[in-house]
């Protein structure tokens, strides 16, 4: 999960510290900013289904909660890293403040692998992971979800057990559940259809018409496949490329995404798709498309290939796809980024509703979810373009000052 050569937390911590800089900051606030508040390290141990005990390591934590409580998934990992979790702690932190709703950011994980395991061991070991830390979250406090190789099952399993502990239900300590406890509609796409409506907003700006605007996306998970679906559906646009581990597929007629998922869920992957050319991981980075989607892994944009970029529009719906160095590549050939924090905050601005509906114990309609969603999307993003053309500075500089200074301004007024 941690690439050798870069790590995430350095990365997170020189992005803040640039926008420090240009925001000039006082010393007091950087320092207190560039460091997570608090981190639990936690071993948990959990009887395996030959009856052994076996310990896990794990970790939650809590990068800032001077505007709300904190807010962050759990991720079940072979390769999970404290520093990891405190680069994406970190993350969080900027992404609740760009979308402007009122929580901290948090991050947590425990090492292991969640594919070698059986539901039972996945059932306590999520609820040890919970006693653990039962008395440092809560929906004033921390509110976990979701994140890689987590899934509802194991929120409603998590939410249970933070349940049985207070001796009632408590819906409001953890968001991506499953609807029929407390989860809110509209959350299973969340991500990508924030993450449309951010490339939307950008077409606007650069006058590119969506319409059958072509567009390749790497990976073809959540976030991914719904890209693809949602581009097509509300933007209009041509999905000609997309990928996932064990290679691609190009169609430069397009595709239709629903079908593409089909194949997938029968055969396992999206590769010998009828009708399409097979394409390299490496090569649909770097296709002649109006929207690049990465939406799988971290660190796949780099100042080796960043000059080969074609496309207009990249739409990081992934964490961390670009490397800092690319960045600078990217924005000197007028590669318009939608920057990560700002892309993929559809999710977590869903999981901040369901966490509303919870405390209020009043549900909406999906509608209500989509619209609420449009709009904090289409706000974040003129707030973001509006700080690049003022600063003259790239769209993940300018979104790191949006955040960074509210979050500064919130620690200011209550006197931190
Ligand atoms: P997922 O596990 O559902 O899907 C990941 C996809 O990436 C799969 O199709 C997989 O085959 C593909 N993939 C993995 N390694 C690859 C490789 N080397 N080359 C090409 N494809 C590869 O995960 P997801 O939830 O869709 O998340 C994808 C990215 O989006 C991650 O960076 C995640 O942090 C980010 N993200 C997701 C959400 C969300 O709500 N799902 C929210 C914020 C950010």
């Amino acid at each position: 999960m941690q690439n050798k050569r870069l790590n995430p937390f350095k990365i997170a911590q020189a992005q803040l510290d640039e926008s420090v800089k240009k925001l000039g900051l006082a010393p007091r606030i950087h320092r207190l900013l560039r460091k997570p508040m608090r981190e639990y390290r936690l071993t948990i141990l959990v009887k395996m289904d030959n009856g052994r005990i076996k310990r896990f390591k794990g970790f939650r934590i809590q990068y800032n909660d001077a505007r709300g409580p904190c807010k962050g998934g759990i991720r079940f990992h072979p390769e999970e890293t404290i520093d990891t979790v405190r680069a994406l702690s970190a993350w969080m932190t900027w992404k609740t403040a760009l979308v402007d709703i009122p929580l901290g950011g948090a991050k947590g994980g425990v090492i292991c692998n969640p594919k070698t395991m059986s539901g039972g061991e996945l059932e306590r070991l999520s609820r040890g992971y919970i006693r653990k830390i039962f008395k440092y979250i809560g929906p004033e406090r921390d509110i976990p979800a979701p994140d890689v190789y987590t899934t509802p099952q194991m929120m409603a399993w998590m939410m249970d057990e933070y349940s049985k502990l207070k001796g009632y239900y408590c819906p409001g300590v953890i968001t991506g559940k499953p609807v029929e406890i407390g989860g809110s509609l509209g959350r299973g796409d969340a991500t990508a259809r924030g993450g449309i409506y951010t490339v939307r907003e950008a077409a606007r700006h650069l006058r590119l018409n969506t319409k059958n605007a072509t567009v390749a996306i790497q990976g073809y998970g959540n976030a991914g496949s719904y890209a693809a679906i949602l581009s097509r559906e509300i933007l209009g646009c041509k999905v000609v490329a997309v990928s996932d581990t064990k290679g691609g597929i190009y169609n430069p007629d397009g595709f239709d995404p629903h079908s593409v998922l089909q194949h997938k869920k029968k055969t396992g992957s999206v590769i010998n798709f009828p009708g399409a050319k097979s394409i390299t991981n490496k090569d649909i980075l770097e296709l002649d498309v109006d929207i690049l989607c990465p939406a799988a892994l971290e660190y796949v944009i780099t100042k080796q290939n960043a000059p080969k970029v074609k496309a207009k529009i990249i739409a990081e719906l992934a964490n961390g796809p670009t490397t800092p160095d690319a960045d600078k590549i990217l924005y000197n050939n007028k590669v318009f980024v939608i920057p990560d924090f700002l892309c993929n905050a559809g999710g977590v601005t869903v999981s901040y509703f369901e966490w509303v509906q919870n405390l209020s114990n009043f549900y909406w309609e999906l509608e209500e979810v989509h619209q609420r969603l449009d709009k904090k999307m289409t706000r974040a993003f003129k707030d973001t373009l509006n700080m690049c053309l003022k600063g003259k500075v790239n769209m993940r500089v300018a979104a790191y000052m949006v955040a960074v200074s509210r979050v500064a301004r919130a620690m200011e007024l209550r006197g931190w």
